[in-house]
C-alpha cells in the first residue's frame, strides 16, 4: 500500500498537464506538493443562486458557506468503480514523502474559496447580504477526492480547521484506523464522522471496491469500532452506504448488522449517481431510481430500529437517525453550526 511505502521515492504524480486539465475543471490545486484541492460544490453554486441546499441541511450545513476539499487529491487506496473522479495513472501512490503542512493548506483553501466564488459578487441572482456571508465559510467537507485519513497530518488538519471557527466533516472510507486512533488521542473531533461502508464480508469488499489493501473489510469494522468514542466526545456519526446496482446493493441484513454491530447515531443510503468518469466504468442501470433505493432501505431499517428522517428523492438518499437522543442532539448542534460567524478569509 502507498501509505509512505515509497518514502524517499520521488516521482512527479500530477504533472503540468494532468494539473492544467483539474484547473480547467474548475479545481484549485493548493500548496506546493499539489497534494490538495478545492472545488465549489455544485450545492454551494446552488445557494448563492438562491435555490436549495444539499441535504446536509439537516446536519445544519449551509452550503453557500461550504469548502468542498481534499488533502489527498487522486489517491487513494480504493479504486471503486462509482466513484465520479478522474483515476490517474498514480491514484495508489503517495508524493514520495513531501507533503504541506495543515496551516498551509487551510490559508491557500480559503483564499481559494473566496476566488472561485467571486463571480458571484456580480451575479444579478446572488443576494449581497449572503455573498458577504458566504465569503466567511462555516464549514469544510473534507471529501473532494482521494481517501482524505492517507493525509499523515490529518489530525492537525482538522485541528487546524476547527480553530479557525469551522465545522469538519470528514468522509472516509475507513481504512486507516490508527489515523483515527490519532485524532482521538490529539483531541482532533470532527463535527460529522462518516465511514463508508461498501460490502458486508471481506472477499466482496475487495472485489467492489478494488482496494489495494487486502484486509480492507478488517481495517474498516476496526475503524467502526472507534464510532462510540467519537460520539462520546462530540462527533456525530454516521454510516454510509453507497449503493451500486449488480454491484454491492444486496445482502440487506449483513448491512443492517454491521449497523447494529457499531450503532452510529446515523445511517445514510445513498444511491449511486450515473456521473462524471464513473460512466466510463459503469452501466446507467448501475443507478437506482430513487424507489429502488427506498424498497432497500426499507429491507436494510426493518432489521434495526433506526428510523427514516430524511428523504431526498432529488440526491437519491436516505437518512436514517438511531434514536430519539441522536436526534435530539443533532437538532441542538445544527442549531449552533447553521448561526457559526464563520472564518473571515485574511
Ligand atoms: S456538505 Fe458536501 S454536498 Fe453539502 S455543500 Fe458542502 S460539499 Fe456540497
Amino acid at each position: 500500500m502507498a501509505d509512505g511505502a515509497e518514502a524517499g521515492v520521488q516521482f512527479v504524480k500530477l504533472d503540468e498537464g494532468r494539473l492544467e486539465r483539474y484547473r480547467r475543471a474548475g479545481y484549485r490545486v493548493l500548496g506546493e506538493h499539489n497534494h490538495s484541492a478545492v472545488e465549489v460544490c455544485r450545492w454551494t453554486k446552488s445557494r448563492l443562486r438562491g435555490e436549495r441546499n444539499c441535504y446536509k441541511s439537516i446536519y445544519g450545513i449551509d452550503s453557500g458557506r461550504c469548502i468542498q476539499m481534499t488533502p489527498t487529491l487522486d489517491f487513494c487506496n480504493f479504486g471503486c468503480p462509482w466513484c465520479w473522479r478522474p483515476f490517474g495513472p498514480f491514484r495508489h501512490k503517495a508524493h514520495g514523502t513531501d507533503w504541506d503542512d495543515p496551516k498551509t493548506i487551510v490559508d491557500e483553501m480559503l483564499r481559494a474559496q473566496r476566488e472561485l466564488l467571486s463571480g458571484f459578487g456580480g451575479n444579478p441572482r446572488t443576494d449581497k447580504a449572503y455573498f458577504r456571508l458566504a465569503m466567511r465559510p462555516a464549514h469544510v467537507a473534507i471529501s473532494l477526492d482521494g481517501e482524505p485519513t492517507l493525509y499523515p497530518m490529518i489530525a492537525d488538519l482538522i485541528k487546524e480547521i476547527n480553530s479557525r471557527g469551522m465545522t469538519t466533516f470528514l468522509v472516509t472510507n475507513g481504512t486507516m484506523p490508527h489515523r483515527l486512533r490519532e485524532m482521538l488521542e490529539k483531541g482532533a473531533i470532527p463535527t460529522n464522522l462518516f465511514v463508508s461502508v461498501y460490502a458486508t464480508n471481506p472477499e466482496e469488499y475487495v472485489r467492489v471496491t478494488k482496494s489495494v489493501v487486502p484486509d480492507a473489510y478488517e481495517r474498516v469494522m476496526e475503524s467502526l469500532s472507534l464510532l462510540g468514542e467519537f460520539e462520546r466526545r462530540g462527533s456525530r456519526t454516521v454510516i454510509r452506504l453507497t449503493l451500486v446496482k449488480g454491484l454491492n446493493m444486496k445482502d440487506p441484513e449483513g448491512y443492517a448488522g454491521i449497523v447494529n454491530r457499531f450503532r452510529p447515531n446515523f445511517l445514510e443510503f445513498k444511491g449511486y449517481a450515473w456521473l462524471g468518469q464513473s460512466r466510463q466504468r459503469l452501466d446507467q442501470s448501475a443507478s437506482p431510481r430513487f424507489e429502488e433505493l427506498k424498497k432497500f432501505a426499507d429491507e436494510v431499517l426493518r432489521h434495526t430500529a433506526y428510523r427514516p428522517v430524511m428523504l431526498d428523492s432529488v440526491s437519491v438518499i436516505i437518512v436514517a437517525v438511531r434514536d430519539e437522543e441522536s436526534w435530539r442532539r443533532n437538532v441542538e448542534t445544527a442549531k449552533v453550526i447553521s448561526r457559526l460567524p464563520g472564518c473571515p478569509v485574511r
